[in-house]
């Protein structure tokens, strides 16, 4: 199915299939890491709603779900300030194994903040899974325990990513056209 939007779309990373084929993958790892324990997940939304959703649904473990919400963009395609956990976790996740979904790392702040949160809990351990992860932009020292994709430092949108809310439901994920760069 063809999106109109993807007209906005610079260009396509990743189709809706590659994406599927990798989140399959990761969904293994996941179950790998965890060897049979029930994981806590904790996705960060708006943006890690998505993926989530597909991930969780290819776990074959018992499994938890909670959400957290975090925001530093508002409407740019650059963080505007740190990052604010505007809503916390309500499941106890004291001598649980977590697992922190994100969209996309990309300075780091967002799932730094949020793991140091975690880790006040006493959890008994906590992972950190994105679907993507632009490296050349790390502001701090932090490295997700499982990765989707490596990409360039481009601004991109789609499955989950937005820009001022919009773009979130394509089903792939592409670099957004300079011209929308602006609401
Ligand atoms: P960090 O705190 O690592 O700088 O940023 C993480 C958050 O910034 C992500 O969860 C995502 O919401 C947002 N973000 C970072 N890069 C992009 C991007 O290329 N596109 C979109 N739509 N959001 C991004
Ligand atoms: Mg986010
Ligand atoms: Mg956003």
């Amino acid at each position: 199915m063809e999106f109109d939007l993807q007209k906005d779309l610079k260009s396509v990373l990743f189709s809706a299939e590659e994406i599927q084929a990798r989140v399959k993958q990761l969904a293994q790892e996941v179950e790998e890491t965890c060897a049979g324990d029930e994981v806590t997940v904790i996705s960060i939304i708006n943006g890690a709603m998505i993926f989530t959703a597909d991930l969780i649904r290819r776990i074959r473990l018992p499994l938890r779900l909670d959400c957290i919400r975090a925001s530093s963009y508002g409407d740019e395609t650059r963080p505007t300030h740190a990052p604010k956990l505007l809503d916390s976790v309500r499941l106890d996740v004291e001598g649980r194994h977590v697992l922190l979904v994100d969209d996309i790392l990309d300075t780091g702040n967002t799932l730094k903040t949020v793991r140091d949160e975690m880790l006040e809990r006493n959890p008994a351990s906590v992972r950190t899974c994105v679907l993507l992860d632009k490296k050349a932009r790390r502001a701090v020292e932090f490295e997700a325990d499982l990765v989707g994709f490596v990409i360039p430092d481009e601004f991109v949108v789609g499955y989950g990513l937005d820009f001022a809310e919009r773009y979130r439901h394509l089903p792939c994920i592409g670099i957004l056209k300079e011209e929308n760069q602006s609401v």
